[in-house]
């Protein structure tokens, strides 16, 4: 049997927001099921997990994809974090998900995740005159040459590398803020797309390591008038996609309506700073649903108004959400 370099990759117990945490082990390949891949342990006290004199956490493979760095045989493995005896740790928000998702399978629920992110060398943006500003915002969304369009190449870099991996990249595009820039993620299940995005984000901060550049979920990286980096969550059940759906997506917008406050609480950190009113936002203490309304909380693609089915944007989600928590609270309130 071949060795072959598994990268266990998993989410960390750091507040408010988690962060991603990775170690290679060398096992015996080519892993061609999670069967084939090892539970494995770390050191939780050295990741907000554990204490100091019982700090055993084990981390469980839950789905693997082909190493888009490493290449040949090797895998980038997802797992969850159990607590020594095997149950569920506090930190693992997977698990919830996990039990909403069998639960309501027959709604079919489908998610596609726009995921905003910034890229940083140092303090200031990339792109950005070392300590001071930029041209205002206008010409950088979407734009293309060398003074609209800051790290294309890592971008690039990027996308190649989440295509390889077989991950469900649906586009790229150049961010509102010079060096900001997003990727979508879906339609996909639940598990899925929430697997696969937290996968995105390690390849992401991997591979602009290698440039020298950090990429950061921040909600509004930078104070004043700047665009901040949100996630938009875009969802749809199997009744909102088909003929009379549009009924449903406003029945899902009035229930979401009444439970604004419970899902802000888990929409990410620092979301006030970002959900002004201002900047293509609903402020953070209002809630409002509209046909192609980019400064409501929930937009209603026009595309899907004139069919009369589809899907809805929450566009309330921050960039450093964890899509866990956010899939299960629309699985939860749209679907119960
Ligand atoms: P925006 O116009 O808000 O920038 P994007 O094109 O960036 O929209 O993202 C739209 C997202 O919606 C994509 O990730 C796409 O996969 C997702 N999507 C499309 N159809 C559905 C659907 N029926 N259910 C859930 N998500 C969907
Ligand atoms: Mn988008
Ligand atoms: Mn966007
Ligand atoms: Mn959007």
């Amino acid at each position: 049997m071949a060795k072959i370099k598994a990268e266990y990759i998993w989410i960390d117990g750091h507040q408010p927001t988690s962060k991603l945490r990775s170690k290679t082990k060398i096992i015996d390949g080519p892993a061609t099921a999670l069967e084939d891949i090892p539970e494995w342990g770390f050191d939780g006290s050295s990741t907000m997990q554990a204490e100091g004199k019982n700090s055993d956490c084990m981390l469980k493979p839950v789905c693997f994809v082909p190493d888009p760095i490493r290449e040949g045989d090797d895998i980038l493995v997802m797992n969850e974090v159990r607590n020594a005896d095997g149950t569920i740790h506090k930190s693992n928000m997977r698990a919830t998900l996990s039990e909403l998702a069998d639960k309501y399978s027959d709604h079919e629920p489908w998610f596609g995740i726009e995921q905003e992110y910034t890229f940083f060398v140092g303090r200031s943006p990339l792109g950005w005159p070392d300590g001071g500003y930029p041209a205002p915002q206008g010409p950088f969304y979407c734009g293309v040459g060398a003074d609209e369009v800051f790290g294309r190449e890592i971008v690039e870099d990027h996308m190649d590398a989440c295509v390889r991996a077989g991950i469900g990249l649906s586009g790229i595009n150049a961010e509102v803020m010079p060096g900001q820039w997003e990727f979508q993620v879906g339609p996909l299940g639940a598990l899925e797309v929430a697997d696969q995005l937290w996968l995105s984000r390690w390849l992401l901060y991997r591979i602009a390591e290698d440039y020298g550049v950090n990429a950061t979920l921040h909600p509004k990286p930078v104070k004043g008038d700047w665009n901040g980096a949100g996630a938009h969550t875009n969802f749809s059940t199997k009744s909102m996609r088909e003929n009379g759906g549009m009924k449903v997506i406003e029945d899902a917008c009035e229930k979401l309506g009444k439970k604004h406050d419970e899902h802000i609480a888990i929409y990410g950190a620092h979301n006030e700073e970002r959900l002004t009113g201002l900047h293509e936002t609903c402020s953070i203490h209002d809630f409002r649903y509209g046909v192609s309304d980019r400064g409501a909380s929930i937009r209603i693609p026009m595309a899907t108004a004139n069919d009369g089915y589809g899907y809805l944007e929450d566009r309330r989600p921050a960039a450093n959400m964890d899509p866990y928590q956010v899939c299960a609270s629309l699985i939860s309130t749209v679907c119960a």
